[in-house]
């Protein structure tokens, strides 16, 4: 079947829950995606931060292919070496005390809330506790997680959410404080934004965040789903900060593709929260997802991952910055290391729609703001392609 074939019968067969571009993805390899009609493009989208180690990667395929010759799922009523190999390398990565393993982001965040409620239960005994989230943050579209997701657009229609959340805004200290209760029992947020615009947390707001917290015990929860596994220039974002959390999120580069999410939790949450039967997963932790993540860590070191972020993302700032210099139509650029957004006056579909066309695969976050989260082993050469490409799109959709 030709592409246009394809096309057509997603269209006839798939719920139409997303608006796709017009191409079928057939194969990759290193920084590269091609599509069913062997159209090469550079990937500046990375399947939404998830792609960290780039395509076709032989020793992360090696590593899955061995796994699944020998133990493809078990269930968590017994153990499994690559989930206690995976275990023991996210909390070293991560600094956190206990690892709970999810199969997606949003059902780490639901993980997360459970454990922040049940916490507060065991405290008092109430069943009235609050959560206060951030307008324009994005946890995910299951009914926990899109309760604290700060976009009444993504929740409208779904009402009733779960109760008791309460919105305050990012970088915004006073307008956390004016929604916090005797019943607060947790504050979620993402050290930088993704969806919401690609917004970083300032370290005052966090280091205030976390006084606010240890004063009330009230648990401190990141969610580091796009922002963690390296992006920013170090493992976990709160290291960048300096910042820790109470509980914490991962996912989207954690597998690097194969599905998989975990929250973990400090000693003391672990101590005074979820216990046996409390929550659970069929899938989650299963011994191929675990195997990735465990072969992913070992990448991360041999690959000098971070220190290959360190190195090319002032390069791709400075690019950006560049751009937002050269064009009255871009308003600015923010970010943090291989996170970064343009932010444009305009509507940025029909630049993207046009750097498509010419090879280059970009996605937004909202309707003005160009997001860039590539692989995180691109080089600076990849760079320099993205922007011969990017900068003439701009100049014919202006
Ligand atoms: C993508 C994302 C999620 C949701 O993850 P899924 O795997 O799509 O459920 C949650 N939080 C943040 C910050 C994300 O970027």
């Amino acid at each position: 079947m030709m592409m246009k074939e394809y096309i057509e019968q997603a269209e006839a067969d798939l719920l139409h829950t997303y608006n796709r571009y017009q191409i079928v993805l057939d194969k990759g390899d290193g920084v590269n995606l091609y599509d069913l009609d062997g159209k090469k493009y550079l990937d500046f989208c990375a399947g939404i931060a998830v792609f960290a180690l780039g395509y076709h990667n032989e020793a992360y395929n090696n590593a899955l292919k061995d796994q699944i010759d020998k133990l493809i799922h078990t269930s968590n009523y017994y153990y499994n070496v690559p989930a206690v190999e995976a275990a023991k390398k996210l909390k070293k990565a991560s600094g956190m005390d206990r690892v709970f393993f999810t199969n997606s982001g949003a059902e780490a965040n639901e993980g997360a809330i459970k454990a922040a409620r049940k916490y507060a239960f065991l405290k008092d005994g109430c069943t009235d506790h609050e959560i206060i989230a951030m307008n324009h943050s994005f946890h995910g579209r299951t009914y926990g997680a899109l309760s604290v997701t700060g976009n009444p657009h993504y929740r409208e229609a779904f009402e009733p959410m779960i109760g008791n959340i309460r919105f305050a805004d990012l970088n915004d200290y006073e307008s956390v404080v004016s929604q916090v209760t005797d019943k607060t029992c947790a504050i979620i947020l993402e050290p930088v934004q993704g969806e919401g615009g690609v917004f970083p947390a300032t370290e005052e707001f966090l280091k205030k965040l976390r006084a606010l917290c240890d004063e009330k015990d009230i648990l401190l929860i990141f969610d580091e789903i796009q922002c963690g596994m390296g992006r920013t220039g170090y493992m976990y974002a709160w290291q960048r900060y300096g910042v820790k959390p109470d509980i914490m999120t991962t996912a989207k580069a954690l597998g690097c593709g194969v599905p998989v999410g975990a929250f973990l939790l400090s000693g003391k949450v672990a101590e005074h929260s979820l216990v046996a039967g409390d929550h659970g997963t069929t899938y989650g932790g299963n011994p191929l997802a675990t195997a990735a993540v465990s072969k992913v860590f070992d990448l991360f070191e041999e690959e000098k991952v971070i220190e290959n972020v360190r190195n090319v993302a002032p390069y791709l700032e400075e690019k950006l910055d560049e751009l937002a210099a050269k064009y009255d139509c871009i308003e600015t650029r923010r970010g943090a290391g291989l996170m970064q957004g343009l932010v444009f006056k305009c509507p940025v579909g029909p630049i993207i729609n046009k750097a498509l066309e010419k090879g280059l695969i970009l996605i937004n976050a909202g309707t003005n703001i160009i997001r860039f989260v590539p692989p995180l082993v691109i080089t600076k050469e990849n760079v320099d392609e993205m922007i011969q490409i990017l900068a003439p799109c701009i100049e014919e959709v202006m």
